[in-house]
Protein backbone atom coordinates (compact mmCIF):
# COMPACT_ATOMS: atom_id res chain seq x y z
CA UNK A 1 0.00 0.00 0.00
CA UNK A 2 1.16 3.58 -0.63
CA UNK A 3 1.67 6.12 1.85
CA UNK A 4 -0.94 8.65 2.23
CA UNK A 5 -0.55 11.84 1.58
CA UNK A 6 -1.51 14.76 2.69
CA UNK A 7 -1.50 18.53 1.66
CA UNK A 8 -0.09 21.39 3.76
CA UNK A 9 0.05 25.32 3.62
CA UNK A 10 2.83 27.57 3.79
CA UNK A 11 0.60 30.17 5.75
CA UNK A 12 3.25 32.43 5.58
CA UNK A 13 2.65 32.73 1.78
CA UNK A 14 -1.05 32.35 2.16
CA UNK A 15 -3.13 35.31 0.03
CA UNK A 16 -6.44 33.91 1.99
CA UNK A 17 -8.13 33.97 -1.28
CA UNK A 18 -10.05 30.28 -0.93
CA UNK A 19 -9.22 29.07 -4.43
CA UNK A 20 -8.26 25.74 -2.80
CA UNK A 21 -11.60 25.59 -0.38
CA UNK A 22 -13.56 25.53 -3.94
CA UNK A 23 -11.65 22.77 -5.43
CA UNK A 24 -11.10 20.44 -2.81
CA UNK A 25 -13.57 17.05 -3.19
CA UNK A 26 -13.67 16.18 0.31
CA UNK A 27 -13.90 19.71 2.42
CA UNK A 28 -10.84 19.43 3.60
CA UNK A 29 -9.20 22.77 3.52
CA UNK A 30 -10.55 26.20 4.83
CA UNK A 31 -9.30 29.86 4.97
CA UNK A 32 -9.45 30.82 9.26
CA UNK A 33 -9.83 33.77 10.42
CA UNK A 34 -9.79 35.37 6.83
CA UNK A 35 -6.29 34.97 6.93
CA UNK A 36 -4.84 31.79 6.28
CA UNK A 37 -5.50 28.30 4.54
CA UNK A 38 -4.94 24.88 6.68
CA UNK A 39 -5.72 21.47 5.73
CA UNK A 40 -7.92 18.89 7.78
CA UNK A 41 -5.51 15.51 7.19
CA UNK A 42 -8.14 13.52 8.65
CA UNK A 43 -10.11 14.14 5.30
CA UNK A 44 -7.70 15.09 3.27
CA UNK A 45 -6.85 12.34 0.62
CA UNK A 46 -3.96 13.92 -1.16
CA UNK A 47 -5.14 14.46 -4.24
CA UNK A 48 -3.36 17.59 -5.34
CA UNK A 49 -6.27 19.16 -6.25
CA UNK A 50 -5.88 22.27 -3.95
CA UNK A 51 -1.95 22.76 -4.83
CA UNK A 52 -2.77 22.97 -8.45
CA UNK A 53 -5.36 25.73 -8.05
CA UNK A 54 -3.59 28.43 -5.40
CA UNK A 55 -2.30 30.94 -7.18
CA UNK A 56 0.28 31.69 -5.03
CA UNK A 57 1.71 28.42 -5.11
CA UNK A 58 2.33 27.75 -1.58
CA UNK A 59 0.67 24.21 -1.30
CA UNK A 60 2.41 21.11 -0.95
CA UNK A 61 1.39 17.39 -1.28
CA UNK A 62 3.10 15.44 1.25
CA UNK A 63 3.50 11.93 2.29
CA UNK A 64 3.65 10.31 5.81
CA UNK A 65 6.28 7.85 6.06
S1 LIG B 1 -4.99 17.43 -1.47
FE1 LIG B 1 -7.10 17.16 -2.28
S2 LIG B 1 -8.26 16.41 -0.50
FE2 LIG B 1 -6.38 17.29 0.31
S3 LIG B 1 -6.91 19.41 0.85
FE3 LIG B 1 -6.07 19.41 -1.25
S4 LIG B 1 -7.84 19.25 -2.62
FE4 LIG B 1 -8.49 18.63 -0.55
S1 LIG C 1 -5.50 28.87 -2.89
FE1 LIG C 1 -3.49 29.22 -1.95
S2 LIG C 1 -3.41 31.42 -1.56
FE2 LIG C 1 -5.56 30.88 -1.90
S3 LIG C 1 -6.41 30.48 0.19
FE3 LIG C 1 -5.71 28.52 -0.66
S4 LIG C 1 -3.59 28.27 0.11
FE4 LIG C 1 -4.15 30.43 0.33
Amino acid sequence: MSPKKYASVDRSRCASCGECTRVCPKGAINVFYGCFAAVNIENCIGCGKCARACPAGCIKVNSFR
